[in-house]
């Protein structure tokens, strides 16, 4: 199409001047014609007016004629056939003397017929010329129209494929730009967003700030559900989040489960960390999975300024926040202070030795005794993880679980830790020492979120072949409370199993009692800060470190209801502990009565086995086949 166009143009600008140089010369040669047809009608007027015996002063124009059938005719003469451009060139001269005659005065010796004679040939001449003339014209204009289609056409398939160009190009750019799961912004619109506010607040001030959610555990989603129910998830999300949306905020996908949102032109920063709490809340709702329902959390990091050129650093200010808020335990809204950069080096140096350690030799257990205050006995010991990292050396379980939970590895720990413990009860019985004697472990509560776990916890330890009534699963306050009907329900089943649930750190958060009573436990760990608040309250109001605490006499009656023993953990002083069986506490765990020491110091010569049952890899992340 492009290329006949292209001939067509070409070739109607070739026609069109073509047959306009052929108009000019046909007209030209009319023209010539004419003038000459003018020249001799003057000198055959003469003629008539000197043989009527006029005056000589009449020939105005005569002169003139003369100088003008002397001139050149070439063109007149070029559009006559050769036989007739010799007689007009005959003829032309004879009138040119006839006029020359005539001017002098002298009775001329010419025919005076010559001038009618040329009259009549230049007539054709310029009649034939004239015509041929119009008829080039016609033809010119002709291709000149062909040429104005083609360019029109031309034109318009310029304008059209520029059009084209424009929309990919702008489909382009929208796909660079556009998460294609959600339809939000992709991380690439975030620079521009904050040029965009850099220059807002150069000129009229302001507050920008970052609000980064990512959502936790959702690699566990992944790998339980599938990266399809992992994609509907976020989609859903994305969609909470919109509805969430102020008119000013910039909702943006970063990539995985991570979001941000731009808060563009704050008058303070006062405003931002109520945002990110209202961004929060719409995720952290319960959400229907493979007809499951299932429970979303996020961490949440904040970064503000007013000053336009620290915008470059507020994304990873926020970033380090929202790591914050991970190894917090996640769930939550931390605001950027200066000091985190730190933390966030040592989160990192974390990760690559978690992600390349090896279980078997670098985690072992230490086993710390709960006590029973009166018996001054151990009723069961409580399992803790310890990490010797090849690569950064001893690191503990507060500092690493948060990001093994970060990170998708607490599942593997959790089932090594599982492996570890039922390996210890089994040594006891073979060895037939304290049969009566249960061990603890703690449990994520991203463990908890996966489906499989009551499956998972019963094949481990009936592939070790223990008794399920020995094993205690520590569950913390948050966990529970924070937890949806599916964890519950996995609490109830495991306990309808044979398995002890205790509920660990009670009184370091908030505590919902309606909802702990649809949780089912056999016992209450009140956690090390309670203690120590409630110790030290004492100490400031100056009364007797020994007398019974109420706050604890209260918990005492609460756990009751339940008939569960009360264990308080963290104690390391004679006068707490009189304190806390004033009180109505029944068992201790602290360093009043045994620190965490490993198996073979714990349990006085007896070395924890290290054989495991068969099919139990290093990473003990499938079940064990069959006891040892
Ligand atoms: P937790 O389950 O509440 O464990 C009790 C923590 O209190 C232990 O810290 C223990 O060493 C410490 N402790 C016990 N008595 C005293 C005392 O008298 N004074 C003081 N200052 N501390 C005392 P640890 O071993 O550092 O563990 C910290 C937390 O890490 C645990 O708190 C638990 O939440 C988590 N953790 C430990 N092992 C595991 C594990 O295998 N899996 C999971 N998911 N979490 C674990
Ligand atoms: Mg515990
Ligand atoms: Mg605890």
């Amino acid at each position: 199409m492009v290329a006949t166009l292209c001939c067509l143009l070409v070739g109607s600008a070739v026609g069109t001047l073509g047959f306009l140089r052929e108009a000019i010369e046909e007209r030209e040669a009319a023209n010539s014609a004419l003038a000459l047809d003018l020249a001799v009608h003057q000198v055959m007027a003469a003629d008539r007016v000197i043989s009527a015996g006029g005056s000589r002063s009449e020939f105005t124009h005569l002169a003139g004629a003369v100088t003008a059938l002397d001139g050149d005719h070439r063109l007149a003469l070029h559009a006559m056939s050769a036989a007739s451009a010799t007689q007009a060139e005959r003829l032309i001269a004879e009138t040119r003397v006839l006029g020359g005659d005539i001017l002098a005065g002298r009775r001329s010796s010419v025919s005076s017929n010559s001038p009618d004679d040329l009259v009549d040939l230049l007539h054709g001449v310029a009649e034939r010329a004239s015509r041929k003339g119009t008829t080039a014209e016609r033809i010119a204009l002709v291709f000149a129209l062909l040429g104005a289609i083609a360019a029109t056409l031309a034109g318009w398939l310029l304008i059209r494929s520029r059009a084209t160009e424009f929309r990919l190009r702008d489909e382009l750019t929208h796909q660079a730009t556009t998460d294609i799961l959600t339809g939000l912004p992709n991380r690439r619109v975030l620079d521009r967003v904050l040029d965009r506010a850099r220059t807002d607040m150069a000129t009229s001030g302001g507050v920008t700030g970052i609000v980064l959610l990512d959502l936790d555990g959702f690699k566990n989603v992944n790998d339980t559900f599938g990266h399809r129910t992992g994609d509907r998830l976020l989609v859903e999300v994305a969609a909470r989040l919109r509805r969430a949306q102020r008119a000013h905020d910039v909702l943006l996908r970063l990539g995985g489960d991570e979001f941000a949102v731009v808060l563009v032109g704050m008058p303070t920063a006062d405003g931002a960390e109520q945002a990110a709490h209202r961004y929060l809340s719409v995720v952290d709702e319960g959400v229907e999975v493979d007809d499951r329902s299932e429970h979303l959390r996020a961490s949440v990091g904040v970064a503000t300024t007013d000053d336009p050129a620290a915008l470059d650093t507020l994304a990873a200010e926020a970033d380090l926040a929202m790591y914050e808020a991970k190894r917090a335990g996640g769930h939550r809204v931390v605001v950027f202070q200066s000091g985190m950069e730190h933390n966030a080096t040592a989160v990192n140096r974390i990760t690559r030795a978690l992600r390349l350690a090896d279980f078997d030799q670098e985690f072992s257990l230490h086993f710390q005794p709960i006590v029973s205050i009166d018996a001054r006995e151990p009723v069961s010991y409580e399992a803790l993880l310890r990490w010797e990292s090849a690569e950064i050396g001893p690191v503990g379980p507060a500092e690493f679980i948060p990001v093994a939970e970060q990170i998708g590895e607490i599942c593997a720990i959790g089932r090594w830790v599982l492996n570890r413990v039922c390996a210890q009860l089994h040594d006891w019985d073979r060895e037939g020492r304290w049969p009566d004697l249960r061990i603890s472990c703690n449990v994520s509560p991203l463990q908890l979120e996966d489906p499989n776990f009551v499956l998972e916890v019963t094949s481990i330890v009936d592939g070790w072949g223990v008794d399920r009534r020995r094993v205690v699963l520590e569950v913390t306050e948050s966990t529970v409370l924070d937890a949806h009907g599916a964890a519950v329900a996995r609490l109830a089943a495991l306990r309808d199993a044979g398995f002890r649930v205790a509920i660990d750190d009670f009184g370091s958060g908030y505590s919902n009692l309606g909802q702990l009573l649809q949780v089912p436990f056999d016992m209450i760990k009140i956690d090390r800060s309670l203690l120590v608040t409630l110790s030290e309250m004492r100490e400031h109001a100056g009364g007797d470190p020994t007398s019974p605490c109420a706050i604890m006499t209260a918990i005492v009656s609460i756990a009751s209801v339940f008939e569960a023993p009360v264990v308080c953990e963290g104690v390391e002083t004679e006068d707490q502990l009189r304190s806390l069986r004033a009180s109505g506490i029944t068992h201790v765990q602290g360093y009043l009565t045994g620190r965490p020491l490993p198996a073979a110091e714990a349990f006085g010569g007896s070395s924890q086995s290290r054989e495991r049952p068969a099919g139990v890899p290093n990473r003990a992340r499938q079940l064990p086949a069959t006891a040892a």
